[in-house]
């Protein structure tokens, strides 16, 4: 163990982790909503493994559908070829996606999703009837994250990441990202979808020709601090994407797979986006696998002769392997065994008490849920909302302390982040929201209702 724990700081180079100041957690196993590390503690996945964990670790029948998958062929690649298990997949993905959706491109990250989303589209206006060449913009909202390869910071927008790539960045177009808890000074909360909106239409009016696509987490800008846009935004957004004539990409990778209480965030508002790009959950958390689906329009550009060079030259070596495909169908197929999103009402109704609680806490700013994502904003000063400096790590020092009332979660700056795998149980719900206000209590240094 003295070894591994030197090794981990030394050669492994962690994500998103500063290594001078890392602290090894190593983890040996995986039950339910439990992981267990090297040193013997078990620990509640109160994040679900970075938000990708749905049904549970060690899930038996997911578990099998791999074990049975390597008994047949590990991969296959998708250039020119393929396997039954990724057929299946993408037939399945068609059928529950939003109306329109019915061709599915897959490759192995959320990150790549959304390139090649935002590369169909550009290809798209060159090789449609009537070709529109000029379309060769982006826009996309402040503090958008859709994953950390070159195009997808491009459109992302969270300074604190992406601010130092810039001389490497495409150009986008911006708005203000659409939250309803920081709104600005006159507008008031039920006049912020209108607001936004309208934003929104003038600068289509101005820049819509020139658009290739509009990108959106729907819902819920996750990695921004679980920022909530008002209701109706989203299908506003696609209205006035087909006013204008722009195609809409909706980067589903952390609201989708049940999330937000249905299995797609765009149901919720009836949308159709243009393209849909899903990964994290899509394997309940087990595999590399990721889906960009599709109209048949966009389908349609893209036909022709070889020669006539009309092909979508873009492709991952793992892109839809049959190990992660069946991961994805095993997901599914638990999705429907254990009526998960039915089970999940009570369990959202129920994270929603102990959030009301938290929320009456002196340093809680805002707290924010929808489904079973939620955000609790730590802030200096609850009458003005002064935040906390992100530099002091309130949000670390209140996951610190809920390791010690044995809960694992990783927060965004000051905001503490809950987002257990939907298979959590109600005990096990209860537990993660005590150490999270105990977490709170220790680390902002008051009481309750002090
Ligand atoms: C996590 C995330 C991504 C990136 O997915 P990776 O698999 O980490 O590349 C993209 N978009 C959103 C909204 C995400 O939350």
């Amino acid at each position: 163990m003295g070894d591994l724990l030197a090794w981990d700081k030394t050669h492994l180079w962690h994500a998103f982790t500063q290594m001078a100041e890392y602290e090894s957690l190593i983890v040996t196993r995986g039950q339910g909503c439990w992981l267990e590390t090297i040193d013997g503690r078990r620990l509640l996945d109160g994040v679900s493994s970075l938000w990708c964990n749905v049904h549970g670790h060690r899930h038996p029948r997911i578990d099998a559908a791999i074990k049975a998958q390597l008994d047949e062929v590990a991969h296959v690649t998708l250039l020119g070829m393929s396997a039954p298990v990724t057929i299946r997949l993408a037939r399945r993905l068609a059928e529950i996606s939003p109306a329109g959706l019915e061709h599915v491109f897959f490759s192995d990250s959320g990150a790549s999703a959304v390139e090649v989303a935002l590369k169909m589209a550009f290809q798209y206006w060159r090789q449609k009837p009537n070709p529109e060449p000029q379309r060769t913009k982006y826009l996309a909202l402040d503090n958008a994250y859709h994953g950390d390869t070159l195009g997808s910071v491009s459109v992302g927008g969270v300074a604190r990441f992406h601010q130092m790539f810039e001389p490497l960045l495409f150009d986008v177009l911006r708005l203000p990202q659409p939250s309803v808890d920081h709104l600005p000074a006159g507008i008031a909360r039920g006049d912020a979808c209108d607001y936004y909106l309208q934003q929104f239409d003038a600068a289509l009016a101005l820049h819509g020709h020139e658009l290739a696509a509009v990108v959106i987490e729907p819902l819920v800008q996750c990695a921004a601090g679980m920022i909530m846009h008002p209701p109706g935004y989203l299908r506003g957004i696609r209205q006035l994407c087909t006013k204008h004539g722009v195609l809409l990409i909706a980067d589903e990778v952390a609201v989708g797979m049940g999330r937000t209480g249905t299995m797609f965030a765009c149901e919720q508002e009836q949308v159709s986006p243009d393209f849909l790009c899903l990964a994290k959950g899509i394997t309940g958390g087990y595999l590399p696998l990721a889906a960009t689906l599709t109209t048949t329009e966009i389908w349609n550009a893209f036909l022709g002769t070889y020669a006539e060079s009309k092909t979508f030259f873009h492709g991952h070596t793992y892109g839809g392997n049959p190990l992660g495909a069946a991961a994805a169908m095993a997901t599914l197929d638990v999705f429907e065994q254990e009526q998960t999103l039915v089970h999940l009402q009570d369990k959202i109704a129920r994270l929603s008490k102990h959030l009301a609680r938290l929320a009456e806490h002196p340093h809680v700013g805002s707290v924010r849920q929808c489904g079973l994502i939620a955000g609790v904003e730590l802030v200096r000063d609850k009458a003005t909302g002064q935040p906390f400096a992100w530099e002091e790590k309130r949000g670390f020092r209140v996951c610190a302390e809920a390791m010690r009332h044995g809960v694992w979660i990783r927060p965004l700056g000051s905001v503490v982040v809950l987002m257990p795998p939907l298979a959590v149980s109600p005990d096990e719900l209860d537990l993660l929201c005590a150490a999270v206000e105990q977490g709170i209590l220790v680390a902002t240094g008051t009481s309750a209702g002090s």
